[in-house]
């Protein structure tokens, strides 16, 4: 392990000022990602900054939504009230997240902060872009069956392993972000990037940018929806593909569909092609079927991962099946 300075700190500001004026510092939460790659020598920062003694771990329902501090642990968001009342594709995404112990210490910022889960960056040694620029890519040279099917790039083929962040997608979730520049807000649809040139920059954090806490908006809460994951093993495992949905029904008509696809790009992917196949239908065991086919359109498998395709068309018609109360 590189050594690094540890710091760590109790008010917002001071955070934000040590993050931007030393911009290869990174913000330790829970740990249970960013430790592990400080130990494997894969994160290599001059600084960590510790900022789980700041204000962001309350859990509160406004009148416009539902506000997730940064650092309230997968456990206590999954088991709020709110949450497993009205919100059941994050339930369920995070009921299917990790282990006990992990959901216990992991918090809701550093999940949809976590890194890809990508073989090749994560064994240290390969080529990687991703994790030494200008190296390469083992999973393009090599074979991978958890690489991207959409919005890849020459330079890199990795996915995000986020669950609870396609869940967020699902139900237009915004990031509440504080930095040098202020507050802002990011929609969920754009606090990830995708690779092209720069595959090693995953967010559109700004150096000294903090996610205080996650937004969710009013209206998700009256839509049917679900989350639906396939994964290697049936526990603990990261999602190989999975799907969030989430519709606004009027007399049994879909008015307002959003539909969201994990395992598959290097960020939580908006299908809204799906989306418009689905509005103005009804749906039933045919729709979500096709809706699962139209999902896969436009996939560009590179080798073992296009056994990703038939499987996505299915965890896109189950979420669909589960959202719509079907069998
Ligand atoms: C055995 C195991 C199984 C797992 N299975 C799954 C799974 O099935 N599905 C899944 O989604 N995840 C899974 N995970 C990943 C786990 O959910 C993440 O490691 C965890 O959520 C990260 O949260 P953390 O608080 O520990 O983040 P940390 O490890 O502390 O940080 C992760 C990253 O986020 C940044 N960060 C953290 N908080 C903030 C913030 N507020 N603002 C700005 N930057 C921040 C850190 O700088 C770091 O880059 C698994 C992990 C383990 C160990
Ligand atoms: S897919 Fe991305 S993360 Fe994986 S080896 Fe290639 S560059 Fe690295």
């Amino acid at each position: 392990m590189q050594p690094f300075s540890y710091l760590k700190i109790h008010d917002v500001a001071a955070a934000i000022d040590h993050g931007a004026r030393e911009p290869n510092t990174v913000f330790l939460a829970g740990g249970t990602d960013l430790v592990q790659l400080l130990q494997d020598g894969i994160a290599r920062p001059d600084g960590v900054v510790d900022i789980t003694d700041l204000p962001f771990s309350t859990i509160a329902t406004t009148l416009d939504g539902l506000r997730i501090g940064a650092l309230a642990k997968l456990s206590e968001v999954a088991g709020h009230p709110h949450v497993r009342e009205r919100l059941p594709a994050v339930a369920t995404a995070l009921d299917e997240t990790a282990s006990p112990m992990v959901r216990n210490m992991a918090t809701i910022g550093g999940n949809v902060l976590q890194r890809t889960r990508c073989l090749y960056f994560r064994d240290g040694v390969s080529p990687c872009n991703k994790r030494e620029p200008g190296t390469g890519c083992g999973a393009r040279m090599g074979r991978d069956a958890q690489a991207a099917l959409f919005g890849a790039s020459e330079a890199c083929v990795a996915t995000h392993p986020s669950d609870l962040a396609v869940a967020l997608l699902a139900l237009d979730a915004e990031a509440l972000v504080v930095g040098p520049g202020g507050e802002r807000s990011i929609p969920i649809e754009r606090l990830h990037r995708l690779p092209g040139e720069t595959p090693w920059i995953d967010s559109d954090l700004e150096p000294g940018e903090v996610i205080s806490a996650i937004f969710v908006p009013r209206d998700a809460a009256g839509r049917a929806q679900a989350y639906a994951k396939l994964r290697h093993r049936a526990s603990f495992e990261w999602p190989l593909v999975s799907a969030a949905v989430s519709l606004a029904n009027v007399d049994g008509m879909i008015e307002d569909a959003r539909v969201a696809l994990g395992g598959v790009a290097h960020k939580p992917w908006r299908a809204e092609h799906v989306e418009r196949l689905l509005i103005g239908r009804t749906l039933d065991a045919a729709l979500a079927r096709e809706a699962g086919e139209a999902a896969t359109e436009g996939a560009r498998p590179i080798a073992e991962n296009a056994a990703k395709i038939p499987l996505l068309a299915r965890v896109v018609s189950r979420a669909l099946s589960d959202a719509g109360g079907l069998p």
